[in-house]
């Protein structure tokens, strides 16, 4: 039996921070042995949502924000001010830290007999005899809701029994005020820097979670309390953080977070999360992507190629199988193909003929008699010329085959002979090497064409995606993103390029110009880098921004 989904519950946390000389400090308790969830760890204070947190007499003690734009920060209709709230409130209940301001509008700073007191009224507030709007109305306290900052969002990955959708704030911590630790829920607490955590966690000094360790890692970049504040501050949409777990190459469960290669993959074919799905390509291993579609990777790793060319596999035994790029003509990647067929092969498609695409289509025709469909190779040598497709692909045609219309989408820029192939009903988009994961498609003249590339990029806004399969790496979502960073990164190295080539006051060779326009980029990567570098200046000289003659280049002024 499989047990349903567990909801998961509303929870707020806030990360207290100082500056100290050697940069900022947490505020951390550690949670007693005794409680189900996080039990013995070194958390941020932080918990469930309350009842009482929604309540409108305690919204209208909250200084600085409403429930309106506290749910517009947080990106959710209504409620969202209970979030703020939450977070001050489990501060208090677990620190006897109050982010609060006095009845004189003067931040919350506790001498003695007001700790006392204080006290007194967090143990009620534990006991549940009394509620925080009690404590705040007692002492003429408000909350200041304006002094904490929507940081990030954590949502508990599928298949744990308990699970929290986890609003996390910064502030400044209050000054005036000394922490003590609950001893019920938690029995300890302590000032840290980011980095001392990790290496504790490290060390298996204390016990940290996922997300507090990932938490810790971000803080950590940050040089003052000022920094933090003001990234946070920044109005943008907060990248959802939630974890998701496959299984990794020592066969253990490994946990991965948006922009690990896999996890888009992970959320796809293992949606509720039991952990099926695996953190690695492995060669010759068929994956189910999507129903009736396999991935099947040669196993020709390389720089090129990341883990290896992806062959896909489309149909079942009723609609007979098409392969989408066979890939480089490695004996056991065509037996691995035909192995996990399951059903004759009867069409092969080509997203182009880069040596490490089109090659296994030869033996792939002679043992199965498939129809071979691609456009033809354009006559350079990095092409495959015995690619001969029986049927020269057009761009929208649409192709039926293996139970699935495929919609060609002729996309030139890496090749001038690239096309995508769209699966309409599962909206999922197979690539080849238009966009490919985990690094930049090498554009490389004469066949290659930077302009053209970037407009065959802009083509794939108007289609209905949700998944691109490329021709190395994983499943990837959000095309839209995916294509938007990618004209974004050309930019920038086009805008590197012409700040490069102002350097120089002379014409400059491909040479002298990749170490200053490719500074960022390994050394190693520069006689790879140069092709691209040829790509750009190619389309700068289009544009007429660049002139070129006895093969050096000069930027027009
Ligand atoms: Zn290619």
């Amino acid at each position: 039996m499989t047990s349903p989904i567990v909801v998961p519950r509303p929870a707020a946390t806030v990360i207290l921070a100082r500056d100290t000389n050697d940069g900022i400090e947490v505020f951390m308790v550690q949670r007693t042995t005794e409680v189900v969830f996080a039990k013995g760890m070194h958390v941020f204070p932080g918990g469930g949502l309350d009842p009482t947190d929604h309540h409108d007499e305690i919204a209208s003690l909250c200084v600085g924000l409403t429930d309106a734009t506290a749910s517009n920060a947080l990106g959710i209709d209504k409620g969202g001010l209970a979030y703020w709230i939450a977070a001050i409130r489990e501060c208090f209940e677990e620190a006897g830290l109050l982010l609060g301001y006095r009845h004189d509008n003067e931040l919350v700073q506790l001498a003695e007999h007001e700790a006392l007191r204080l006290s007194d009224l967090r143990s009620a507030l534990a006991e549940n005899k009394i509620t925080f709007v009690d404590v705040l109305k007692a002492e003429q306290f408000r909350v200041a809701t304006d002094k904490i900052a929507y940081y990030s969002h954590w949502i508990t990955m599928p298949g744990r029994p308990k699970r929290y959708d986890t609003r996390f704030f910064v502030a400044q911590a209050p000054v005036g005020q000394v922490a003590k630790q609950d001893d019920y829920e938690t029995v300890g607490h302590r000032w840290i820097r980011p980095a001392d955590a990790i290496e504790k966690s490290r060390l298996g000094e204390i016990d940290l979670m996922f997300p507090t360790i990932k938490t810790l890692e971000s803080l950590a970049r940050f040089a003052t309390v000022q920094d933090l504040l003001d990234y946070a501050r920044t109005p943008k949409p907060k990248q959802l953080m939630a974890p998701r777990t496959g299984t990794g190459r020592d066969g253990k469960p490994e946990i991965l977070i948006p922009g690990d290669y896999a996890y888009a993959e992970l959320g796809k074919i293992d949606a509720a999360g039991v952990g099926v799905g695996k953190t690695y390509i492995e060669p010759g291993v068929a994956v189910e992507i999507a129903p009736n579609v396999l991935r099947v990777t040669a196993s020709n790793p390389g720089m090129m190629t990341g883990p290896g060319t992806n062959s896909y596999l489309i149909g079942n035994h009723d609609t007979g199988i098409a392969v989408i790029d066979p890939g480089p003509p490695l004996a056991e990647h065509i037996d691995a193909l035909l192995k996990a067929a399951r059903g004759s092969i009867k069409w092969i498609l080509c997203t182009h003929t880069h040596l490490d695409h089109s090659p296994a289509t030869l033996e792939l025709k002679a043992r199965t008699g498939a129809t071979v469909y691609g456009m033809p190779p354009p006559p350079y040598p990095n092409q495959d010329q015995t690619f001969a497709p029986d049927v020269k692909v057009t761009h929208q045609q649409a192709l039926q085959v293996a139970g699935a219309t495929l919609r060609v989408i002729h996309t030139p820029g890496h090749a001038s002979n690239q096309v995508c192939y769209l699966h309409e009903t599962e909206r999922l988009m197979f690539t080849g090497d238009h966009i490919m994961q985990g690094s930049t498609v090498v554009i490389s003249p004469p066949d290659g064409n930077m302009a053209t590339y970037l407009a065959s990029l802009r083509l794939l806004f108007d289609e209905k995606i949700d998944f691109l399969a490329p021709g190395h790496g994983f499943l990837m979502d959000k095309p839209t993103e995916a294509v938007e960073r990618i004209l974004v990164h050309r930019q920038d190295r086009e805008n590197k390029v012409v700040a490069a080539l102002r350097t120089f006051k002379q014409p400059v060779s491909l040479e002298e110009l990749v170490p200053v326009a490719y500074k960022d980029t390994a050394e190693k990567l520069h006689k790879v880098a140069m092709r691209s570098l040829f790509a750009h200046l190619q389309k700068l000289v289009e544009e007429q921004r660049v002139v070129f003659a006895n093969e050096r280049w000069l930027l027009k002024h």
